[in-house]
């Protein structure tokens, strides 16, 4: 294991005291350093909100960008440089709302980019108001009454559209959280780690969570299983942490062009390949 130092950024946080972001955050630095990723194997991109300023508090390659639009960027990084491990970290706002068609999209094609979502139920930057995950009756800034939207299901949205690898952790579990996501790293394509992470300010759910959250191993669920991971994903009064649903079975994009490249063109011409025939090949895949 490397040693933890080696992640700290000279920025300090400035999330609030209690914030979850901190817990999503310590547990990324470890998993980091439990699979020997040094900080310059690593990219971490972001969009806007509180937790979307992750990138400027850990030591790696990192990118802070417009709202909702981190995981093209992501993509674009992964294709120039297979070699960088991609994560994307952001909020609930930012990824299963304004940048949702990026995340069900890298989902279809199994980009190898790894989605850290961390789900607070609100708008916590822009002090309070209601997310695409916002439970319906929850009063926020825009629904000083209760919403009457019925929030989105994540998860199980992403399963209907070929994520093969999903998972939930919890910000008060960072030990767990750390596992899940050295898991979504080592995952040979796109994975979804949805991070339940308090804001404290605007919609404290800790105690909430601790009160129905159980764990998936615990009950012996079997995460090759996709038609148990939706009924598992779709319960409303508990709350299941770990590994949902995860395949091998499909490639991901990165390895299907790799692929592609190489059996078009003669294996001793890869390494001479124009800019020109580099940009053909990449089309077909638009
Ligand atoms: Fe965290 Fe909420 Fe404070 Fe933002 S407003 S830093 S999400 S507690």
């Amino acid at each position: 294991m490397l040693n933890l130092k080696l992640y700290d950024s000279d920025v300090r946080p400035d999330w609030c005291p209690g914030c979850g972001d901190f817990g999503v955050l310590a547990a990324l630095k470890n998993a980091l350093a439990t699979l020997e990723l040094p900080p310059d194997r690593v990219q971490i991109s972001s969009g806007i909100g509180c937790s979307s300023n992750l990138p400027g508090y850990i030591k790696t390659y990192g990118h802070h960008g417009l709202h909702g639009r981190p995981l093209p960027i992501a993509i674009g990084i992964k294709i120039a440089n297979p070699n960088l491990v991609v994560i994307v970290t952001a909020g609930d706002g930012d990824e299963y709302g304004i940048g949702f068609n990026h995340v069900v999209h890298a989902a279809r094609r199994n980009h190898d980019v790894k989605l850290i979502v961390m789900n607070n139920e609100i708008y916590g930057l822009t002090t309070g108001q209601l997310s695409p995950t916002s439970k319906s009756g929850q009063r926020t800034k825009t629904s000083p009454d209760g919403s009457i939207i019925y929030p989105l299901n994540p998860l199980s949205t992403l399963l209907g559209a070929g994520a093969t690898f999903i998972a939930r952790g919890f910000s008060g579990d960072p030990k767990q959280l750390s596992m899940l996501i050295q898991e979504a790293i080592k995952h040979r394509g796109f994975a979804l780690v949805d991070a339940i992470s308090p804001c404290v300010t605007w919609h404290d759910i800790y105690d909430e969570v601790r009160r129905k959250m159980y764990k998936l191993e615990d009950v012996k669920h079997d995460p090759s299983d996709a038609v148990a991971a939706y009924h598992r994903m779709n319960e409303s009064e508990k709350i299941g942490l770990g590994i949902y649903y995860r395949t091998e079975e499909r490639p991901s994009f990165e390895e299907l062009m790799h692929s592609e490249i190489t059996s078009s063109i003669p294996a001793e011409n890869v390494k001479n390949l124009t800019k020109d025939q580099i940009a053909q090949a990449l089309a077909q895949f638009q």
